[in-house]
């Protein structure tokens, strides 16, 4: 029996695991800081830390029919490079894909990690069985994926699907990206923490007051504890996230809404603020007839599963 090998490189781990056919549990998996300890005088490179990490799973009597990689920012899935990690120094336009078919002589497949969260939480987790699912990972920042007609969306050049990238506020407060305005910088946890710092700072009453950095998951806690400003935190969120995707309906019409990330464990007090703005954006109520919202079904796991997906339905195991 062969394997396929799953690699997820976040900004502060790399994990690989090697999975047969049609199984989620893995054979062997490992995981280490993406980056060397600080106090190493001679810091190993993160690219070889992913060879060793890789090497340290790779089976010893069976074969490896394909390596797939979850990566942590945008990526071509034709040319296998990575334009940009996010959190890693130094890997801009970094061919990926041909380094690691180059040392390990196996055929590499690379995509970005929310576009293969997107396809492992639909072949293997909550949006199984649909032919439309929108998927959302709700922390930090924003990822989402898109399954439209029983693909997964990547488009001309691995960029699609950046729901966390569309306006809703033209000209509104900066994103993590840089640019103004975008679903990111107002409904992210960054961004739920920021309006409720500045809301404390304007005189609001708030159990989090106190000069303290204030998280998402303090303002999560406060909420479902009663504070009335976090609350309504979480409401402005969930208003923009509605917004945002009844756009998203219009494009796509998906029978699944599938919502990961820490952000999405604050649960109704995000979520009906979120199905009350949907229903006031869709410009037909046919739009939520057949949709349902549903909680991820991986987490931490969610690239790394993902990435499984990728390479199992790119090199489906011989019948
Ligand atoms: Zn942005």
């Amino acid at each position: 029996v062969s394997q396929y090998i799953a690699v997820d490189i976040g900004g502060t781990h790399l994990r690989a695991a090697g999975f047969h056919a049609g199984d989620l549990h893995p054979v062997r998996i490992a995981r280490k800081p993406t980056q060397a300890p600080t106090i190493d005088p001679n810091p190993q490179p993160p690219f070889e830390r992913l060879i060793d990490l890789i090497a340290s799973i790779w089976p010893a009597d069976e074969p490896v029919t394909v390596i797939s990689v979850a990566a942590p920012g945008p990526v071509n899935p034709f040319t296998g490079v990575l334009m940009k990690a996010t959190n890693i120094p130094g890997w801009v336009d970094m061919p990926l894909q041909q380094k690691l078919e180059k040392h390990f002589g196996v055929p590499v497949l690379l995509g970005n990690d929310a576009n293969l969260a997107a396809l492992g939480e639909w072949k293997f987790g909550a949006g199984r069985g649909t032919m439309h699912m929108v998927y959302l990972t709700i922390s930090t920042g924003i990822g989402s994926g898109v399954i439209v007609d029983g693909c997964m969306l990547v488009g001309a050049r691995g960029l699609a699907a950046e729901i966390g990238h569309i306006t809703v506020v033209p000209d509104g407060e900066v994103c993590n990206c840089g640019y103004r305005g975008h679903l990111e910088a107002y409904a992210s946890g960054t961004a739920i923490a920021r309006w409720v710092e500045m809301e404390i700072a304007n005189g609001k009453p708030s159990s989090l007051a106190g000069g303290k950095p204030i998280s998402a998951k303090a303002v999560s806690n406060a909420a479902l504890a009663g504070d009335p400003l976090s609350i309504a935190a979480l409401e402005r969120a969930g208003k923009y996230m509605g917004h945002a995707l009844a756009d998203i309906l219009h494009i796509f019409n998906p029978s699944a809404l599938v919502i990961g990330g820490g952000v999405s464990q604050s649960g109704p007090l995000l979520f009906e603020p979120m199905r009350k703005a949907l229903q006031e954006r869709v410009f037909n109520p046919h739009y939520l007839d057949d949709l349902v919202l549903l909680p991820a079904a991986f987490g931490d796991d969610a690239g790394l599963i993902g990435a499984f997906a990728l390479g199992a339905h790119q090199f489906p195991p011989a019948a």
